[in-house]
C-alpha cells in the first residue's frame, strides 16, 4: 500500500492510496478532479473508491466528476449523506470499512463539522484526519463544541505513537508559529520547525507527520484539559 500526496487548490492535500498488487486505488478527499485524473491516468490505476472525511467543498469538490469518469464508489459518514455529493456507501463510528485489500476503521471525530470522520488504516498505521488534526494544529470549530473537538483529538492521540498523520491542508509552517509562541522552550518543537522550514524551502510536503512528534510538539494535543484547550483554540482564531 503506497500513499501518494496530491496537491490541490491553494493548500489542500488529497491522498491516493494505491494497492500495487491490483493496481486499484482509493482517494481521500479529492478537492478537485483534475490532479487526481492526471495521476490515475499516468499510473494506469483504477480509482475504485473515494473516501470523504467531511462535506466541505475543498474536500469533496472532485467527487462527482471522478465518480462519473471511473464509476468510483463514494464513502462518507452516514449522517452526512445529504451533504456529500454522490455518496453511495455510508459508514458509522467504529465501523471497519473493508473493500478489496483496503481496510480502515472509521473514527467519528466531530468538532470541525458535526459529521467529520477520520480513516484509520490500522494495518499500515496511517490515519487520514481531514480538518480535525493538522500537523502542529487542529481544525477550526465550526459546527461542534470545544469539548467534541477536544475528545476527537484525544481519540487520535491514543493511537500508537508511530502512526502517520495525513491531514487535509499544508498549514504546518503557519501552525508552528503559534505553537512556538506559546511553548517557546520546547526543544522537540524547535527541532521540528527546522525540519519543516527545510521541507518548505525545497517545496516538499511536511506531511505525513508522526503522532509521536505531534504529541510532543502540537500545543493542542499538549493541552491538559478542556479549559486550556478551549483557550488555545480561541487564541489561535485571532493569531
Ligand atoms: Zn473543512
Ligand atoms: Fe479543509
Amino acid at each position: 500500500m503506497k500513499v501518494e500526496i496530491i496537491k490541490c487548490l491553494e493548500d489542500n492535500y488529497s491522498y491516493i492510496i494505491v494497492d500495487e498488487k491490483n493496481q486499484t486505488a482509493c482517494v481521500i478527499d479529492p478537492s478537485e478532479a483534475q490532479p487526481i485524473i492526471n495521476f490515475v491516468e499516468e499510473k494506469k490505476i483504477y480509482l475504485k473508491y473515494i473516501l470523504n472525511t467531511h462535506h466541505h467543498y475543498d474536500h469533496i469538490g472532485g467527487n462527482e466528476e471522478l465518480k462519473k469518469k471511473y464509476n468510483s464508489k463514494i464513502v462518507g459518514f452516514k449522517e452526512d449523506r445529504n451533504r456529500i455529493p454522490g455518496i453511495n456507501e455510508f459508514v458509522e463510528n467504529n465501523q471497519i470499512w473493508k473493500a478489496d485489500n483496503f481496510e480502515a476503521k472509521i473514527f467519528h471525530v466531530p468538532g470541525h463539522t458535526s459529521g467529520h470522520i477520520a480513516y484509520h488504516f490500522y494495518k499500515e498505521r496511517k490515519i487520514f484526519t481531514g480538518d480535525t488534526l493538522f500537523s502542529l494544529g487542529c481544525g477550526r470549530i465550526f459546527e461542534g463544541t470545544y469539548e467534541e473537538m477536544f475528545n476527537s483529538l484525544n481519540k487520535i492521540k491514543n493511537l500508537s505513537d508511530d502512526t502517520e498523520i495525513y491531514c487535509g491542508h499544508e498549514y504546518t509552517l503557519q501552525n508552528s508559529k503559534f505553537c512556538i509562541y506559546h511553548d517557546s522552550k520546547n526543544l522537540n518543537l524547535k527541532k521540528k520547525i527546522i525540519e519543516i522550514e527545510e521541507k518548505v524551502r525545497k517545496g516538499l510536503p511536511t506531511i505525513p507527520s508522526i503522532l509521536k512528534d505531534e504529541i510532543e510538539c502540537n500545543i493542542f494535543l499538549k493541552a491538559k484539559d478542556l479549559e486550556s484547550f478551549s483557550k488555545l483554540r480561541d487564541l489561535k482564531d485571532n493569531f
